[in-house]
């Protein structure tokens, strides 16, 4: 193996280190605590797992954690009127509405009726048009993690050819604005892209965010490229012989990892981050709301 290992796991460590220190510059100099509210619908399992670890971190970075925990057949009506309330809370700075939400609920109407400054998310069609325009706003955290771990291993991007492949809203799209605003040269691969490991291998950035697991071979990768992968997935490994799943990501990490500069591990890559930069959102936006200076490398 070739590549230099970007830890993940180590980095977002240090990331809570800065979020909590800020935190407590805010609590002894302007008697303030960020909080942070997160609203689960239903009881679907992974869900729960994340806003259960995401809760435990808001507390160990000292901020305060409101957990909204609802009914699979919560109303629309009841949805939206519990987030007017987190609104207009002043002890509230950020509002997460785990995804996905159950059918009945119409998730671009759930999320545009947050307030855009407590939209630690990103996904707010605000935060997302300030973010396609360049201006100051709430990121999208896993890309925000990303670049993150992007800048710590090169410094500058501005120049280098990055492929995105996978054109979500909550990942490849704001990956791709993000890497834009750091001058690289971006092409977004989806579906339908045409020789897309032709397309992959004149990248110096790959950022793979698809959930196939381990599609990108180590022959789609340029050498010395750095790879980002975001994929989680979950495969069958007969070998272990304990009837358990193996989680994987989008890229074939051991081929891969022959090729390339720099390449993230999953698990202990780009998680980690992600909930690292949920943290440093709500520290901004509690910042951004008070007026107050904002931690510095901790948004895009
Ligand atoms: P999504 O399903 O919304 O989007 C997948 C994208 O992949 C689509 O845009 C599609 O065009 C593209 N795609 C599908 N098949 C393709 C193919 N054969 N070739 C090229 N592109 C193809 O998924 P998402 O929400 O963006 O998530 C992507 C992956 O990232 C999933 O595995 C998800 O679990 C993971 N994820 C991880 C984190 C994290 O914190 N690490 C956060 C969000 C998502």
């Amino acid at each position: 193996m070739g590549a230099q290992i970007i830890d993940g796991k180590a980095f977002a460590a240090k990331v809570r280190g800065q979020v909590a220190a800020h935190v407590a510059r805010l609590k002894a100099d302007h008697g303030i605590t960020p909080g942070l509210a997160v609203v689960l619908i239903g009881e679907d399992p992974a869900s729960q797992v994340y806003v259960r670890s995401k809760g435990k971190m808001t507390v160990e970075v000292g901020m305060a954690s409101f957990e909204h925990k609802l009914d699979l057949d919560t109303s629309e009506t009841d949805l939206l009127a519990l987030i007017g309330q987190l609104n207009a809370d002043l002890k509230v700075h950020g509002i997460l509405v785990q995804l996905p939400l159950p059918k009945h609920l119409d998730e671009d109407l759930v999320i545009n009726s947050i307030d855009p400054a407590k939209d630690v998310d990103g996904f707010h069609i605000s935060n997302v048009g300030l973010l396609g325009t360049g201006q100051k706003s709430m990121v999208p955290c896993t890309p925000l993690g990303c670049l993150m771990m992007l800048r710590e291993h090169h410094g500058s991007l501005s120049g280098m050819d990055a492929v995105v492949i996978g054109r979500s809203n909550i990942v490849g799209k704001p990956m791709a604005q993000l890497l834009l605003g750091d001058s690289c040269t971006v092409t977004i691969a989806h579906s339908r892209t045409k020789n897309l490991p032709d397309v992959v291998r004149r990248a110096d950035i790959v950022v793979a965010a698809v959930g196939r697991a381990e599609m990108v071979p180590g022959d789609w990768i340029k050498p010395g490229a750095t790879v980002i992968d975001v994929g989680i997935n979950r495969i069958d490994a007969p070998e272990k012989g304990d009837g358990k799943t193996q989680l994987v990501g989008d890229v074939h990490f051991d081929s891969c990892a022959e090729v390339a500069g720099a390449i993230t591990p999953v698990p202990g890559g780009v998680g980690p981050m992600t909930i690292a930069c949920l943290l440093a959102n709500t520290v901004t936006a509690c910042c951004r709301s008070h007026g107050v200076d904002e931690p510095e490398g901790l948004t895009a």
